[in-house]
C-alpha cells in the first residue's frame, strides 16, 4: 500500500472514495454536515434519516454523483470530541478503510479537517496506521486469492496548505515503515512450520536485515554447542532440525553507547515435547515464535527509520518435538552460565531457550534488555488477548513501555515478582525447576528467567496478545504483530 499527502479540496480530490471524519458532538456534527451538504446537497436525507450520527467507529457509504470528483463518500464517526485520541482516529480510519475495501475501492482520500485538537502530523500518523494495518491479509498459500482484490491499495490524506502537506508526508513515511515492520512480524508468525523453522527463520532475518540495513549473524548448532547453550540444545534434542541463534545489530547510537537488547522467543513449533499438548488448536503453535517475529520486525523498523540508538536483537530458535531423543521430565539441563534446571514439564520450553539468550545478552553490557515471549497460557487467564503481561527489574524501562503503550494502544500491565513466588520453582535436584504449576504461572516463568539476568531487564509475556482468536479494529486474527509498534515507539522516544 502506498500513500501521499496532498493539498486539495474534498470537492476536487481524485479518489475512488472520499472519507470524511465527523465527531458526534452536536454542534460540531451539525456544522460539519452543513459544510458537507454545501458540497454534496443530497447527503441531507441520509443525515435526516438518523442513520449516521458520528458515533465512534460507525461508517456509512453514500454515492456522491457529480457533486464530488470521488464517486463514493464515506462518513466515519469519531464520537465525542473531548474523548478523541490517536486510537480513536486509528480505529475510525480502519473502519472507513474496511468499508471502502468492501465496496471495491482501491484508492481512498481522507478528509481530516474535523480533527482539530491534534497536530496534523499525529492525525496523519494515526490514519496511516489504522488504514494500512486494517488491510493486512495472510493469503500467501491461497492459490485462488487474487492478490490485492478487495483491498484498498493506496490512499492520500488531504492537507490545507504546504506546511500540512510536509507534516503529512513525514508522518505517512514513518508510519508506513512501522506498519511494514508490523506486517513482517505478522507474516513470520502466520507462516506454517514447514516454511518457518529455525534455519529458514535465520535466513529470513538475514534477508530482512540486508533490505533494512541491520547486520545479521546466524550461529549454527556447532557454535551453540561451543557456547554451551544447554537450554536451547536441550529443547532441540527431540528435533530433526538443528537450532539456530540469531544475532541482529543496529548501530545507530554513539560508539560505545550501551545498547538496548531485545530478545525474542523463537520456538518455531511447540508440540509441548514429551509433555505433549492436546491435538485441538495445536496448529496455533506455529506462532510460538512471535517473540522472534516481533524482534525481527522491530529491528527492521529501527534500522529503516535510522533511529539514533544502538539496538541488538537476539533470537534463540528451535522447535519443540517429542521423539526418542527428546528431553523428558526429570532431566536436568545446564545452561550457558553453568546454572542447572530440572525439567518438570517439557512444554515449559520457552524459558529454557530464553535463559541462554539472556545470558548471552550480558556480553553487550546492555542499558536494558526487553524479552518478548509467547510464554504462558496463564497470562491469557490473567489479561486475556488485550494486554501484554509485563514483569522485570527495570522500573525506568517499564515506565517507558507504559508511555509507549499509551501512545500505541499496545497495552501492558505489570505483574509482581515477589520473592515468595520463588518457592514454587524450587527443585530438589537442581538450582531451579522449569515449571511451578498452575498458580501464578506467568510470574514463576518470569522468575525463572530472572535467574539468568545480570542487568536491567523487562519481560513481556505476549502469549495472549500475539495470537488473536478474532480480528480487532485493525489487528487481524492470529499473528497480530504485537510489540513492534510498542518497542519502536519506545526506542524512537528514548
Ligand atoms: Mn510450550
Ligand atoms: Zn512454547
Amino acid at each position: 500500500m502506498h500513500a501521499t499527502g496532498l493539498i486539495s479540496q474534498r470537492r476536487t480530490v481524485k479518489a475512488d472514495a472520499l472519507v470524511v471524519f465527523i465527531p458526534s458532538t452536536t454542534k460540531l456534527f451539525q456544522s460539519a454536515i452543513k459544510a458537507l451538504a454545501a458540497d454534496v446537497p443530497h447527503i441531507q436525507p441520509l443525515i435526516d434519516s438518523g442513520d449516521f450520527t458520528g458515533k465512534k467507529g460507525s461508517t456509512v457509504l453514500a454515492y456522491a454523483g457529480s457533486a464530488l470528483k470521488a464517486p463514493r463518500l464515506i462518513l466515519a464517526g469519531l464520537g465525542e470530541i473531548d474523548e478523541i485520541t490517536v486510537e480513536t482516529v486509528r480505529r475510525a480510519a480502519a473502519a472507513a478503510t474496511k468499508t471502502a475495501a468492501a465496496a471495491g475501492v482501491k484508492h481512498c482520500a481522507y478528509d481530516v479537517a474535523a480533527i482539530k485538537d491534534m497536530s496534523i502530523g499525529d492525525v496523519a500518523f494515526a490514519v496511516t496506521e489504522g488504514a494500512m494495518l486494517s488491510q493486512y491479509r495472510y493469503w500467501k498459500y491461497k492459490t485462488t486469492a487474487n492478490n490485492g482484490n478487495g483491498m484498498v491499495t493506496s490512499f492520500s490524506i488531504i492537507g490545507a496548505d504546504r506546511a500540512d502537506q510536509k507534516a503529512i508526508k513525514q508522518a505517512v513515511e514513518t508510519a508506513s515503515t512501522i506498519v511494514e515492520s508490523v506486517n513482517i512480524a505478522r507474516d513470520l508468525a502466520n507462516a506454517p512450520n514447514n516454511e518457518i523453522y529455525p534455519e529458514s527463520l535465520g535466513k529470513r532475518a538475514t534477508e530482512i536485515g540486508r533490505a533494512a540495513g541491520f547486520k545479521t549473524t546466524v550461529l549454527d548448532k556447532k557454535k551453540i554447542q561451543a557456547l554451551k547453550m544447554g537450554g536451547l540444545l536441550g529443547v532441540n534434542k527431540g528435533s530433526e532440525r538443528p537450532p539456530v541463534f540469531i544475532v541482529m545489530e543496529h548501530h545507530g547510537g554513539k560508539k560505545g553507547e550501551k545498547p538496548i537488547v531485545i530478545v525474542g522467543k523463537g520456538v518455531t513449533f511447540d508440540t509441548g515435547g514429551i509433555s505433549i499438548k492436546p491435538a485441538a488448536g495445536m496448529s496455533d503453535m506455529k506462532g510460538d515464535m512471535h517473540g522472534a517475529a516481533t524482534t525481527i520486525g522491530t529491528m527492521h523498523a529501527v534500522a529503516k527509520l535510522g533511529l539514533k540508538k544502538n539496538v541488538i536483537g537476539l533470537v534463540p530458535a528451535t522447535d519443540n518435538m517429542p521423539s526418542g531423543s527428546a528431553i523428558v521430565p526429570g532431566d536436568i539441563l545446564t545452561f550457558m552460565n553453568g546454572k542447572t534446571a530440572e525439567i518438570d514439564n517439557t512444554d515449559a520450553e520457552g524459558r529454557l531457550i530464553l535463559a541462554d539468550a539472556l545470558v548471552y545478552a550480558d556480553r553487550y553490557s546492555p542499558e536494558t534488555v526487553v524479552d518478548l515471549a509467547t510464554l504462558t497460557g496463564a497470562i491469557i487467564i490473567a489479561l486475556g488477548n488485550t494486554t501484554t503481561g509485563m514483569m522485570g527489574t527495570d522500573k525506568a524501562t517499564m515506565d517507558r513501555l507504559r508511555n509507549a503503550a499509551s501512545r500505541t494502544s499496545e497495552y501492558v500491565c505489570e505483574l509482581p515478582l515477589y520473592e515468595e513466588y520463588e518457592e514454587l520453582i524450587k527443585s530438589d535436584y537442581a538450582d531451579i525447576k522449569n515449571s511451578g504449576g498452575r498458580a501464578a504461572g506467568s510470574i514463576t516463568a518470569a522468575l525463572f528467567l530472572k535467574h539468568f539476568v545480570s542487568y536491567p531487564w523487562v519481560h513481556l509475556d505476549i502469549a495472549g496478545t500475539a495470537l488473536q482468536p478474532k480480528p480487532g479494529p485493525y489487528v487481524p486474527k492470529d499473528g497480530s504483530g504485537v510489540g513492534v509498534r510498542l518497542l519502536t515507539d519506545m526506542i524512537k522516544n528514548w
